[in-house]
């Protein structure tokens, strides 16, 4: 998921824009905060794509993956690209950059470095589900276990693109506004979306903390890693 977060709605008192407020040593208890990290400019699908072969197929993305032998990818609907394997790993995946401590790939996978890791096993990482990633030593796929259901009439939500192959939405945008009803802001660990943000196969869950763990975040200061609020 490639989030791009635009100002939200539920800045704090005033309008004044809590994203400006940098550096922060502790953050509004009011609020959720999305976890995201840059971009790594890698694919854990694999490295082998083909054009899209018709408008139809452009429909739902450019491009598609493909086995090494141009055929269908194991782990994606044929139709519009999306993963149906949510925990398939290519064996010639590699991190194309390595130096961040929070990072995402273009195809919806989150990943951490050792040193979050350790940060996390040692405080705050109730709700976390760390995967060793098998071609890169030192490397997890970072995910949460416990899950926020998303007001589907949140403002700038958006549903694109049904499949009839595999019945779901290919499109899912506007990140940016999400309000989280039943989140509590107080509460320590890490939760993530019930919808999956991004078109075809960049489709991911938003990773979502209250305000201790995003307050003890901003302190271990680890590279890579942004938080954006969201209302409740
Ligand atoms: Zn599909």
């Amino acid at each position: 998921m490639r989030v791009v977060l635009e100002r939200p709605p539920c800045a704090g008192p005033r309008g004044r824009d809590p994203t400006k407020a940098r550096p922060m040593t502790s953050v509004p208890t009011s609020k959720m905060w999305i976890v995201s990290g840059v971009d790594n400019d890698s694919y854990v699908l694999g490295p082998h794509t083909r054009d899209a072969q018709s408008d139809a197929e452009r429909t739902y993305f450019e491009w598609r993956f493909t086995d090494a032998d141009g055929g269908a990818h194991p782990a994606t609907c044929p139709t519009c690209g999306r993963q149906t394997a949510p925990n398939f790993v290519s064996a010639e995946f590699r991190l194309a950059r390595k130096r961040f401590d929070l990072s995402m790939t273009y195809d919806g996978y989150t990943v951490g470095s050792s040193r979050f890791r350790d940060a996390c096993l040692e405080h705050h990482g109730t709700g976390l589900e760390l995967d060793a990633i098998p071609t890169e030593a030192g490397f997890f796929f970072v995910r949460a276990t416990r899950v926020l259901a998303v007001e589907r009439s949140s403002p700038g939500l958006r549903f694109l693109y049904p499949c009839p192959r595999c019945h779901e939405l290919a499109g899912v945008f506007g990140v940016s506004h999400l309000r989280l009803p039943d989140a509590d802001p107080s509460a320590i660990g890490w939760w993530r979306t019930d919808l999956a943000f991004g078109q075809a196969h960049e489709q991911s869950p938003a990773l979502v903390v209250g305000a201790p763990t995003a307050a003890w975040l901003r302190t271990r200061k680890l590279k890579g890693l942004s938080l954006n609020p969201v209302c409740v």
